[in-house]
């Protein structure tokens, strides 16, 4: 028997997360049983140990998006006992059972070895929120951002994607100014390498001008809605805006100008489907380019029984950088 954290919906659809024993017979098929190690929050972790958000699909659910640890059985010819490996996304966690337990089962194909120079603690500090900043920050190269060319903006930049991204555009030589709504955490974000503050209220509101002066050479955006339509029309000519979030909404009232008359790009970034060789080279690449000492600075830890409060406080914009879960 082992721990896990066990989410049940009783008649009036009302859930409730507790930590619970559950044996191996209760996990689901899979090649792979992992040892898991550490696991961590995100955002959409929030909504699965919640009410769910339409996410999961049947209860009793272990939620989890993310975990990292060691192969404990395998059926697969890839992964053999002993092996490292990280888990993030294809629906773990929401519409399979996740990494809030102390060992998990899952297909082989959702797994990628764990990078060199990372272990599993660091790449839970990581997680879906920094896996997808890298992302977003490799579509904006892709897309010709260089350095030299103007600060690169990131919205909700104490939030886990945003404090990730602000280290590595850092790391990488770029001026980033960071958005954020609560003005405590400067001292914060400066540590992660932001060279500006912008505060949260001059970007929220709607302007009726589809463009303004042309401030961002890129940008890595978690929050969308109002702020992401604002900021298409601050990019400057030819730049790209990475969309990865919806913390400020999922709407977008935003006009085609920026398109037309600067050429923005709106890149979309998915962490969840994303195909194994990008995965391989996202953490290649955050193992190279994100500094651990500062991914230290964005790590909060936490246990198991510690997540049904997370879990509310990242839906109400309230955690700060990175949560690291210890499972055991
Ligand atoms: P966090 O809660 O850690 O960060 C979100 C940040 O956004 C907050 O910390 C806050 O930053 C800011 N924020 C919150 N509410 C508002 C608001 N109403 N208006 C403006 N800013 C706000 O979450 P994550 O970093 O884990 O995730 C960020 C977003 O990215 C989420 O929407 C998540 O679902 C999405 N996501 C998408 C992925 C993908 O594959 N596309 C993968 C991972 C995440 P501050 O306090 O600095 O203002």
């Amino acid at each position: 028997m082992f721990n896990a954290l066990v989410v049940t919906r009783d008649e009036e659809k009302k859930t409730a997360a507790s930590v619970q024993q559950i044996g191996l017979d209760d996990l689901p098929a899979g090649d792979v049983t992992v040892a898991v190690e550490y696991s961590t929050v995100n955002y959409k972790d929030g909504l699965c140990i919640g009410p769910g958000g339409g996410l999961v699909r049947n209860y009793p659910h272990v939620p989890g998006i993310d975990f990292a640890g060691t192969v404990e059985a395998s059926d697969d010819d890839r992964y053999k006992p002993g092996d490292k490996v990280v888990l993030t996304g294809w629906r773990v966690g929401e519409a399979h059972w996740g990494g809030y337990a102390q060992k998990a089962r899952v297909k082989a194909d959702w797994l990628v070895p764990l990078p060199e120079g990372l272990d599993a603690r660091q790449a839970m500090a990581v997680g879906t929120a920094g896996f997808t900043a890298m992302l977003a920050v490799m579509a904006l190269e892709d897309h010709g951002l260089k350095t030299g060319s103007g600060p690169v903006l990131v919205t909700g930049a104490a939030g886990g994607v945003g404090s990730v991204a602000t280290a590595i555009l850092a790391h990488l030589g770029h001026e980033v100014a960071g958005v954020t709504g609560r003005p405590e955490t400067a001292d914060y974000l400066t540590s992660l390498g932001a060279t500006q503050i912008v505060a949260r209220e001059e970007l929220n509101e709607t302007t009726k001008r589809p463009l303004e002066s042309e401030n961002w050479s890129g940008c890595v955006d978690a929050v969308g809605g109002a702020m992401l339509a604002r900021v298409l029309g601050q990019m400057k000519y030819g730049a790209s805006v990475a969309a990865v979030g919806l913390a400020g909404g999922a709407g977008l009232p935003a006009t085609v100008i920026p398109f037309l008359l600067r050429g923005v790009n709106l890149l979309g970034i998915d962490s969840v489907m994303q195909p194994y060789d990008n995965r391989v080279r996202a953490w290649q690449r955050i193992a190279r380019d994100l500094p651990m000492d500062k991914l230290e600075a964005m790590v909060q830890p936490a246990t198991l029984s510690d997540l049904p409060k997370l879990g509310a406080d990242i839906l109400a914009g309230q955690v700060k950088g990175r949560v690291v879960v210890d499972v055991n």
